[in-house]
């Protein structure tokens, strides 16, 4: 079996993924963000058509099961923008779904996970499949669903080979994640996508983790995540002087609609990949926004 990634179109070669925003949303309803909500596929395909022109290819969707992630729209989306579009299953923090709605889920998680992973995303046409689990921690520790979501996503990565991504409370509790995902569960590191660290720029934890073989998907600029925009390059200078430049991944992350307004993924390209150039060699804004993406999402898929 040769390595894949798994695309809301097909299985792809990991060589014809292109330039890759690794964490954004096109679309995300939350009880947490109202009237906030991504929900508009006109809008979605403005915003791609603006991150095509400035020479985006592929763009992988974090948004979990049960939040308006529109599983229906992703494939016209991509064959109308020619951008390829990864879609996730998991669940995110419990604070985002109707406790009952979240009863219901727990009841056979894992096979879940597995069927979106192998069979089709729930709500979209048949075989339209998630390419990666989305998971998500708590501030500073992981909570009784943090934990029983995690088991599942380990469940359904060993079933299929799927990458884990996780959302991290404010940056934190990274190494309570690789504790129980990878020393407990036995998921490798290299399959583990590490969101949001930036927003806790402990720089010597970050070169650990890295060390450790995850890889760490930084935040770009987006209205939601402002207070990490500063610290992004000292965050990258970091890593890639300490020899971890492979470990790298950029993502917009745009939540919300005041954030997809401006500047949306297409800065990652009109603003971000040049300066990333500019300070670290063209070389480096390759790896990172290309071939570090084209590693991460790419598995060598099973079913059960
Ligand atoms: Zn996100």
């Amino acid at each position: 079996m040769t390595a894949a990634v798994r695309t809301v179109l097909g299985d792809l070669d990991p060589a014809g993924l292109g330039v890759c925003d690794a964490h954004d949303h096109l679309f995300l309803r939350s009880p947490r963000l109202p009237g906030e909500e991504l929900d508009d596929p006109a809008a979605a395909e403005e915003v791609l058509h603006a991150f095509a022109a400035a020479g985006g290819r592929a763009l992988v969707q974090w948004t979990p099961a049960g939040m308006g992630r529109r599983a229906d729209a992703l494939p016209g989306l991509s064959r109308a923008t020619g951008v390829h579009l990864i879609a996730a299953t998991g669940l995110h923090q419990a604070v985002h779904y109707d406790p009952a709605d979240l009863e219901r889920r727990y009841a056979g998680l894992a096979g879940f996970f597995t069927a979106e992973l192998t069979t089709g995303l729930h709500g979209a046409p048949g075989g339209v499949r998630a390419g990666l689990v989305k998971v998500a921690g708590d501030f500073h520790g992981l909570d009784r669903h943090a934990r029983r979501v995690m088991a599942a996503a380990a469940e359904a990565h060993h079933a299929t080979g799927a990458p884990i991504a996780v959302h991290h409370e404010l940056g934190t509790a990274a190494p309570e994640v690789l504790d129980l995902l990878c020393a407990r569960y036995g998921v490798p590191p290299g399959r583990v996508l590490l969101g949001h660290l930036n927003r806790h720029p402990d720089l010597r934890l970050h070169r650990e983790l890295a060390a450790a073989g995850a890889f760490l998907a930084l935040d770009g600029p987006s209205r939601a995540h402002h207070a990490t925009d500063h610290h992004l390059f000292d965050t990258v200078a970091a890593l890639v002087e300490a020899g971890h430049a492979d470990r790298l991944l950029l993502g917009g992350d745009t939540t919300t609609r005041g954030a997809r307004r401006a500047p949306g993924p297409a800065h990652l390209l009109t603003v971000l990949a040049p300066r990333l150039a500019r300070e670290f060699g063209p070389e480096l804004a390759r790896r990172v926004l290309t071939d570090n993406p084209a590693r991460a999402f790419a598995a060598d898929w099973r079913s059960p």
